[in-house]
């Protein structure tokens, strides 16, 4: 069995960050990941800036990587009616290959240990944790789980969000489509859906769409669904008939659960996703999970210098953080979906408050935090 004195189970944002800020700590870190980097992940790709001051001062440097400086917003309903605004706080346009992929060559530089396997059980025996995929075992005093939104173990520790049935898939792609502006995020409403559109590093734009699962089932496949419904709206219709498809084939991803999740769960602290997922249209679950991770190293960090009386003491205070940081957050998206896929409801909005720069501003904090300071 290897040791290690923190395992973090799942190499995605979260875990590449408090992999990154904990091993800057000095602490043996392994991290746990399913996949090999780079590779393609379904998501929006558009990063909030509130969390670019903490990137760059773990040495992630998104904009000399390539990525597009965001800072204008537009929605539109499925008619076609259009709302616009410049963004409170602005973002940037970067591939997942490419953004996670730095944080993983970071991590790695920093001597965090890798195991590429995906972990099947992680058990906690009152004192540690085993941590078991099904080549390795490794023991840890401290395990982090920051494996997303969805995964067998979830099953293995009884979350009971595991168990309800979820109504969403989501389908991404990169196109070449050189009208579409750098310096945009736009997000489209279609029937049972929306897709968001923006630049990566490498000028591709990236179309991401969340459908409900009721809607989509009735068609055979990605491109019937989009000629008949996601079509409908003329945006939409303008970039599917001019932009030329990057990949042989979109990724699709089903099975999506926006139900709240425990930030807790037998002594494993979640962080990202795994503690809560955000509506995708609020353009922040990438940011949060950052920010998460960031949480999550300070509090073990205290932890193993003995800020704490003991581990459950730690775990209320973390909990309660994570309440403060994010709750609230995840409420408002919850809510806002709610009301973007009402189409009538959006359009009539539009018309009537859509000129109107500081209310769409105003929803727009709402969803996001400030920023993080290193
Ligand atoms: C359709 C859609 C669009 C989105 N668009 C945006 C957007 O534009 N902007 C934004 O900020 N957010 C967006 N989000 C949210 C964002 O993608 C997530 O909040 C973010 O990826 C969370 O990061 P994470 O590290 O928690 O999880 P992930 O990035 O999913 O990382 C989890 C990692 O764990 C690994 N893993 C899973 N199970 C195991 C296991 N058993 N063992 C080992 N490894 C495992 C996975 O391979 C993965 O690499 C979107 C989400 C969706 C669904």
């Amino acid at each position: 069995m290897n040791e290690h004195q923190i395992g973090i189970v799942g190499g995605g944002l979260a875990g590449l960050t408090a992999a990154i800020a904990l091993s800057r700590y000095g602490y043996d870190i392994a991290v746990f990941e399913s996949n090999t980097y780079p590779h393609h992940k379904v998501c929006g790709e558009y990063l909030s800036n509130e969390i670019l001051p903490y990137l760059n001062s773990l040495g992630v440097d998104l904009l000399a990587a390539g990525g597009k400086s965001i800072d204008r917003f537009e929605i539109s309903s499925n008619q076609g009616k259009i709302a616009a605004c410049r963004l409170p706080l602005g973002g940037v346009g970067i591939s997942r290959y490419a953004l996670d992929n730095l944080l993983y060559e970071t991590a790695k530089s920093q001597k965090v240990t890798f195991y590429f396997e995906k972990v099947q059980d992680i058990r906690f025996d009152g004192n540690g944790f085993k941590v078991e995929s099904r080549q390795t075992r490794v023991s840890a005093h401290m395990v982090i789980g920051a494996y997303g939104k969805r995964s067998g173990l979830d099953k293995a520790l009884h979350r009971s969000f595991i168990q309800k049935k979820t109504h969403w898939l989501a389908i991404k792609g990169h196109y070449s489509f050189p009208e579409f502006p750098n310096d945009l995020v736009a997000l489209h409403n279609f029937k049972g859906g929306y897709g968001g559109l923006s630049k990566t590093e490498k000028g591709h734009i990236n179309f991401c769409y969340l459908a409900q699962y009721d809607v989509f089932k009735e068609f055979k496949d990605v491109s019937a669904f989009n000629e008949k419904i996601v079509s409908q709206n003329p945006h939409l219709k303008h970039f599917l008939v001019n932009a030329e498809p990057v990949f042989e084939h979109p990724l699709s991803i089903g099975q999506i659960s926006f139900e709240p999740k425990e930030p807790i769960v037998n002594h494993v602290l979640m962080c990202g996703d795994t503690a809560g997922l955000i509506h995708p249209l609020c353009g922040n679950g990438m940011a949060m999970a950052i920010h998460a991770g960031k949480l999550v190293s300070e509090f073990v960090h205290a932890y193993f210098r003995g800020t704490y009386i003991s581990r459950r003491d730690m775990e209320n205070a973390y909990q309660r953080s994570w309440n403060t940081h994010f709750k609230r957050r995840l409420f408002y998206g919850r809510y806002f979906q709610k009301l973007l896929l009402k189409d009538s409801f959006l359009n009539w909005g539009i018309s009537t408050f859509g000129r109107s720069e500081g209310l769409l501003q105003n929803i727009i904090a709402k969803t996001h935090g400030k920023t993080v300071s290193p």
